[in-house]
């Protein structure tokens, strides 16, 4: 194995493993640490295995856990490099839990307040750059962006400098963009200065693709990289792999559509707008009638089972922030937040027991969730449909035996017409 990764969420986990695929890594994700049981072999041809952990908003000492038991694993599988991989827009409360993880796996790489890595949430193509330190999300600053709102890790200021020592033990330091933009022997002397200064982490500027191709060159043999996706796409060339023969071929799908959305983000919103406008059924849940069981997954279902020969349902618990925060008001954010989750995830259960073998999901919370109650524990990486979200095929013990498609959408990705599209991409209805 080249590449170990350790991903904090499902989606997130997905969004690195398309850009791997695409630059030409043969890539397996699995949900959570493979166990030893037949199921949880991965082949032996992969060239990345990147681990999918739910543990972006667990408490810290759980996250740190997490990962060193996904590290462990990795090391013993010959993982040459690890990369641990979260949000490209940093989503982490201010207790974590990007700097504790970063702290712990250096600590377990390099020996306690030992090593050196970057932080680099940078994904141009997505629009999160990082310039000055500071990480933009399209035009505006990410504590300017939708993200200030997020239901559970609301992100409101964009200095990653500072918001990164209030989360490590390690000195934080920066590499410049007019540093990166001289290539990877600048970069690398940049690293060194940092690290005589007594820095352990530094955040790297990055701006296009091309940042990102001489950030990846400076970065091999580099044991712990942590990053966003973007930085990815500058890793193959450091193992002579370039882009070429497809790696990216899932079998055919067949069967119903759906979607379970539980993301709030902005572009879900629009998304799920956009579904309704263009006449797609869809069925709102309110956390507030589920707390009091006046909704719940059997209703959901009894609606939207008897629609899935017309096409694509959509069941959402999307909403605007003003409506979250209200929800939050009374159930508190993270009674709130898993009710909802366990809602979707049962209902999504129970869409693929009545037939559905194409199945969106949105949010990473919430693609966690559905995933966990789906049994699936590895995901072949299919193609892309917008940057960051790829299909995928799995296996799941209420699928009868027959693949499922899958797709996890991390709530700011796709186009608004991401909910159609995406059934496209898989080719004509049955
Ligand atoms: P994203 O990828 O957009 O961040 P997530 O699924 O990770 O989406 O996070 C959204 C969180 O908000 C989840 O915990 C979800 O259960 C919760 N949530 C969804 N809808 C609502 C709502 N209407 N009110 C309150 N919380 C909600």
């Amino acid at each position: 194995m080249k590449l170990g990764c350790i991903a904090d969420d499902f989606t997130g986990a997905t969004d690195l493993a398309n850009n791997l695929v695409r630059a030409g890594m043969r890539t397996v994700q699995t949900i959570g640490v493979p166990d030893q049981s037949p199921d949880g072999q991965v082949p032996a041809d992969a060239d990345v295995v990147v681990v999918a952990l739910k543990s972006r908003t667990v408490p810290a000492a759980d996250a740190v856990a997490m990962s060193l038991q996904a590290l462990h694993w990795l090391q013993a599988q010959g993982a040459q490099q690890i990369y641990f991989k979260y949000c490209s827009t940093f989503d982490s409360t201010t207790a974590g839990n990007i700097g504790p993880v970063t702290d712990a796996l250096l600590d377990a790489l390099h020996g306690a307040g030992q090593g050196f890595t970057i932080a680099c949430p940078a994904f141009p193509e997505n629009g999160r750059t990082v310039f000055k330190g500071h990480l933009f999300v399209g035009d505006v600053l990410l504590s300017d962006s939708g993200m200030r709102d997020h239901p559970l890790t609301p992100m409101r200021d964009a200095n990653l400098v500072r918001v990164m020592q209030a989360q490590t033990r390690r000195r934080v330091g920066l590499v410049p963009q007019d540093v990166v933009a001289r290539g990877p022997e600048a970069i690398r002397a940049r690293f060194a200065a940092l690290q005589a200064e007594g820095v352990g982490v530094a955040i790297v500027d990055a701006v296009d693709n091309a940042d990102l191709m001489r950030i990846g060159l400076a970065l091999a043999g580099m044991p712990l990289v942590t990053a966003g996706s973007g930085i990815a796409i500058g890793l193959p060339p450091n193992w002579g792999v370039t882009p070429g023969v497809a790696a990216d071929r899932l079998p055919p799908a067949q069967g119903p559509r759906a979607i379970v959305s539980g993301s709030c983000s902005l572009a879900t919103n629009a998304q799920v707008q956009h579904f309704r406008q263009a006449g797609g059924a869809a069925l709102a849940l309110d956390p507030l009638a589920l707390a009091a069981g006046r909704q719940g997954v059997a209703e959901a279902l009894a609606w939207a089972v008897p629609r899935l020969a017309q096409g694509p349902v959509l069941v959402y618990a999307t909403a605007e922030p003003a409506a979250v925060l209200a929800v939050q008001a009374q159930l508190g954010a993270a009674r709130a937040g898993a009710l909802v989750e366990v809602t979707l995830a049962a209902i999504a259960c129970g869409l693929v027991q009545a037939g559905v073998r194409q199945l969106l999901v949105a949010g990473g919370e919430t693609s966690g969730a559905v995933v966990q109650a789906l049994g699936v524990q590895q995901m072949a990486i299919g193609p892309q449909i917008d940057p960051g979200v790829p299909w995928t095929a799995v296996q799941s013990p209420l699928a009868n035996g027959q693949p499922l498609h899958l797709a996890l959408k991390s709530g700011n990705f796709g186009s608004t017409d991401f909910f159609s599209k995406a059934f496209k991409v898989l080719g004509p209805a049955a």
